[in-house]
């Protein structure tokens, strides 16, 4: 029998090796210089940069590092600290294997359904579900279960839960076997068949510390509290558990992961308090990991005949697999919800008006209405947008079911498995009913739901009612701008993350992740005031143009804990907002132009800064001021405050194709009022146009673009 500091210590001296030899056949076969990267991050070799300050971008780097800053780890002293310091000694290890995969793929290594490395978009777009606790935790399963069937199993208990699950070797091919999906979108990743691949969701851990957390590169001990305190991980590993694998647990215990495994003591594996468990029965695995790491699930009971699961939000229905689907582009397709008196409603009601599911055509497009209506003693008409917003995370949370759009532009779509497993009209009625009760507990004290299916009561449903609440709605929307309210609000909800960062967010602003709007604010402090929405008066101006208010720089400091003087809210240059990580859009100064460039998360490629979305964003976050760059959410670009204090909406000139296309409709609205500029989309550059700052100047020349005219922003 070993002792656990051989254990750790062989383990990871042979998890060593293995990179040493890595390392020599990619120098053998590429040469020293030949480049080494995941692509795809800011963060160089994530984990090694994090830990030590250094990068590393080639093969002979690569190597360098091994023999010195990862050797250094590996200290052998026999004191507890050397199993950690071994721990993460293998860890950056086997990082540097995967390296050697990508590099000498010269591209990723993976194909479906393995993944591998997570860009820096995907970790910051896990930002906002960790937050709000939607993703509760994370699992990193190792091994294969005794059976595929119990795989499975813990597999679905955490997906059931909204954890995030990453996979590592034999239960990759249990998951395929059952037919259990596989990828981002439904949470559920697999790393690599190779212990080593466990690095990739080690690398996302540190990653948050960098983006959200602004820890600096090096600061070890800043990185491991860092995740210790903040990102919810843990590991269970299967029987039996080798030498590499123990040492690969001493690098999570460091982190703040707890291990899990059935392995035994006769079988020479240890128990460390809170840190190492025994667990010889796999079924209580789930229970077991969560608590303890400390994470508590919060379940609505749906009765519904399928899954119903935030791991489901981003699962795709595809044409050949669907049962029916509601297509708002080519029929009636909407959802609407209505505050109503408490007398008008009845609790929990639920009226089909036409035919349920099982009487439509296989794969055909039919008519849908999903209408809720609420009421309470609190209850508010500005609150009915706000949770109308809610039924697109609702309805895509079913396992098999799709949604897309708002208003009288959605498009759902169920899946065959879904249909067969029972789902009809009224388990959406059931899902919306339960959720709506349970998040919004204090404003709604009774919902009644009515789904309509009939063409011609479609038809008429829209036109009468649907189209002028909507009209009432945009009308009041557009009523309400940052002059004419008496308030703007906080939002901290990121601070479990950034914990210095602090939106202020305002009719025209909205909160940088996109999904906090003013309205979104408002009732967020009304359910819960003491919570992350805090009103801002605003009697105090200071100086209007720029967007600098008495009490935001009071509510700033207060709420940054004294880590932030001053903000303005309409200026990039002088004390700009924070950004925390999750923002949907990230801009910058573009030098030539004068004017700033903005991508959204989605696009892959490059800008005329020379930078990609994930290089621009790692320019600013953790809740620091950086002037010149500056997260936001998509709905701000087309807003009159926009950059206000420079110039307005006027200085972008350039933007991913897409994202115009998105936004050119309210964009050239605003450019319009503001400079009297018709179809101002089409004088900003994109991909299609160029990527190259002096032949974007060139077009902007050609076109006329307004920022010519404006003076310089440094
Ligand atoms: Fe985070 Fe700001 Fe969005 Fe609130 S509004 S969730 S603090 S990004
Ligand atoms: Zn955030």
């Amino acid at each position: 029998m070993k002792t656990l500091f051989e254990r750790v210590f062989s383990g990871n001296d042979e998890m060593y090796a293995k990179a040493v030899a890595a390392v020599d056949e990619a120098m053998a076969k590429l040469g020293p210089n030949a480049p080494a990267t995941f692509g795809d991050t800011a963060y160089s070799l994530p984990c090694f940069y994090a830990m030590t300050g250094k990068k590393v971008a080639t093969v002979g780097e690569a190597k360098a590092a091994l023999e010195n800053e990862v050797k250094a780890f590996m200290t052998r002293n026999s004191r507890t600290k050397d199993i950690f310091t071994s721990g993460v000694a293998t860890a950056l290890s086997a990082e540097i294997i995967e390296l050697m995969k990508y590099a000498m793929a010269g591209g990723t290594p993976y194909a479906d359904p393995v993944m591998g490395h997570f860009t820096d978009a995907q970790v910051r777009e896990l930002g906002v579900p960790l937050v709000t606790r939607d993703i509760p935790g994370v699992a990193v399963i190792i091994g294969a279960a005794p059976t595929a069937e119990e795989g499975v199993e813990l597999v679905k208990e955490y997906q059931s839960q909204g954890i995030f699950v990453t996979l590592v070797g034999g239960i990759i091919d249990q998951c395929v076997e059952k037919g259990v999906k596989l990828g981002f979108n439904v949470r559920n990743v697999a790393l690599g068949y190779d212990l080593s691949s466990v690095a990739h969701v080690v690398s996302v851990a540190l990653r948050a510390a960098f983006i959200f957390g602004s820890v600096q590169a090096g600061d070890y001990e800043g990185m491991w509290r860092y995740t210790m305190d903040r990102v919810f991980a843990f590991v269970n590993a299967y029987a039996p558990v080798d030498d590499m694998t123990v040492a690969c647990g001493a690098g999570a215990i460091q982190l703040g992961f707890p291990v899990v495994t059935n392995d035994t003591e006769e079988n020479n594996m240890f128990r460390v308090p809170k840190s190492l468990i025994i667990q010889p029965d796999i079924s209580k695995f789930n229970a077991t990991s969560l608590e303890a790491r400390d994470i508590k699930i919060k379940i609505t009971k749906i009765d519904i005949p399928v899954a119903f699961s935030s791991a489901f939000e981003g699962e795709i229905v595809r044409r050949g697999d669907m049962q029916v689907e509601f297509d708002g582009s080519r029929k009636t397709g909407l959802e609407l919800v209505r505050a109503k008196e408490l007398s008008e409603v009845e609790d929990h009601r639920f009226t089909l008006i036409g035919p349920d599911f099982d009487q439509f055509e296989v794969g055909s497009k039919v008519d849908f209405c999903m209408i809720a209506d609420v009421a309470g003693k609190n209850m508010n008409s500005d609150f009915e947008s706000v949770f109308e917003r809610k039924f697109h995370a609702y309805i895509n949370c079913m396992e098999g079911v799709m949604h897309t759009g708002q208003r009288d532009v959605i498009r759902v779509r169920i899946s065959k498995a879904a249909f067969e497993a029972g789902v009809r009209a009224k388990h959406f009625a059931e899902v919306l009913y339960a959720k709506l009760k349970s998040d919004y507990d204090a404003v709604i004290d009774k919902c009644e739901v009515t789904i309509i299916t009939d063409p011609a009561e479609c038809e008429k449903f829209r036109h009468e009612v649907a189209i002028p609440a909507y009209d009432k709605r945009d009308e009041r929307l557009g009523s309400l701008t940052d002059e004419n309210v008496d308030q703007f609000y906080t939002c901290i909800m990121c601070q479990s993350f950034s914990p210095s960062h602090v939106c202020i967010v305002t009719p025209e602003r909205l909160g940088l992740c996109g999904a906090v709007s003013w309205l979104d604010a408002k009732a967020t402090n009304e359910l819960d005031p003491s919570g992350p929405c805090q009103i801002v008066p605003k009697d105090h101006i200071i100086d209007e143009n720029i967007g600098r208010w008495e009490e935001v720089n009071d509510a700033v400091k207060k709420y940054s804990q004294g880590a932030l003087e001053s903000v303005t809210l309409y200026s990039i240059m002088e004390d700009p907002m924070t950004s925390c990580g999750c923002f949907e859009c990230i801009c910058g100064i573009e030098p030539f132009s004068n004017g700033v460039v903005i991508v959204n998360r989605e696009h892959a490629g490059m800008t005329p800064l020379g930078m990609t979305f994930s290089e621009m964003a790692s320019m600013t976050g953790g809740g620091v001021q950086t002037p010149g760059f500056m997260g936001h959410g998509k709905h701000f670009i087309a807003s009159k405050k926009f950059m206000k204090a420079e110039g307005g909406l006027g200085r972008i000139v350039w933007m991913p194709k897409a994202l115009k296309d998105q936004v050119a409709e309210k964009v050239n609205q605003s450019a319009k009022e503001l400079y009297g500029v018709e179809n101002f989309c089409d004088m900003i550059g994109d991909e299609t146009i160029t990527e190259d700052a002096e032949a974007l100047l060139n077009y902007l020349t050609e076109k006329g673009h307004p920022v010519l005219g404006m003076d310089p922003l440094m």
